[in-house]
């Protein structure tokens, strides 16, 4: 076994709490239950490490990448909540997702695609609270794409006892800084569509068509519903907003990656 590859993986993945060293032989006898149990420990960090790798890369296939012609490709990082070891939400979910999205922000001349993701630990599965939605989303991430946490369950803030599909979440703090919260909870496709209007700018409104209208109706369903034109100008209008400043930055245009952490987020990831 490689044993720095190992003492690294502890000292960074789930086991970052047990002994750094993997030494699997030692030259006291008295220490060779605890070698053996770090041993043990560090064989169990690798395997969940592989795991995830695994599971990451299933996500990462789920969802083709932009053709080289698109002029506004959009990159996601995807932080997906882990519990009992398996993702809140599975990739063909995820894949269906970013599908939706795609081919309703084709009218916006938009097009997303999964940069990169992150397994994050249950303690983030419920999000009960404004004070939650803030501290999910302040954590290190990449500048210039789109920040997408997927939670197990997402509770309205202002309506006890509600619950949410997704929400487009400002950073009470820093409010240019926002992300976007899925919850599981969507046993459809468009949730990220509609978040992700709110993202390029767009109100909820109340054009039928519409996928920004939340108002009941049957007709069109939500399978159906679109970006109204008023909609469409706004959003391009964003789209290139966001672009100029930076604060997007599409695929073909990307540099070296640059990570950032919310100033207030005292942990690390
Ligand atoms: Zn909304």
């Amino acid at each position: 076994m490689d044993r720095d590859r190992c003492s690294t993986l502890i000292a960074k993945g789930p086991f970052a709490k047990t002994p750094r060293r993997c030494t699997a032989a030692s030259a006291h006898p008295s220490q060779r239950h605890r070698a053996y149990t770090r041993s043990v420990l560090c064989v169990a960090g690798l395997l969940l490490f592989a795991q995830l790798e695994v599971g990451a890369a299933a996500f990462m296939v789920a969802v083709p990448r932009c053709p080289e012609t698109a002029d506004h490709c959009f990159g996601i990082e995807l932080f997906v909540v882990l519990e009992h070891g398996k993702p809140v939400r599975d990739p063909a979910w995820w894949s269906a997702q970013v599908a939706h999205a795609n081919a309703l922000f084709a009218a916006i001349d938009v097009v997303f695609e999964l940069a990169d993701v992150h397994f994050i630990e249950s303690r983030w599965a419920h999000i009960h609270s404004r004070v939650m939605r803030d501290e999910l989303g302040r954590r290190e991430r990449t500048n210039g794409l789109i920040h997408v946490f997927m939670v197990r369950q997402l509770d309205d803030v202002d309506i006890e006892g509600n619950l949410l599909y997704g929400v487009h979440w400002r950073d009470r703090r820093r409010t240019e800084t926002r992300w976007i919260i899925l919850s599981a909870r969507d046993s459809g496709s468009t949730v990220l569509a509609h978040e992700a209007g709110h993202y390029f700018g767009l109100p909820h409104s109340t054009y039928p068509v519409s996928v920004m209208n939340k108002a009941p109706r049957d007709d069109p369903p939500w399978s159906e519903r679109i970006f109204a034109e008023p909609e469409v100008a706004r959003a391009q209008h964003h789209r290139d907003r966001m672009r100029e400043s930076g604060f997007l930055v599409p695929r073909f245009k990307r540099g070296p990656q640059v990570r950032t952490r919310g100033a207030s987020d005292p942990r690390p990831l």
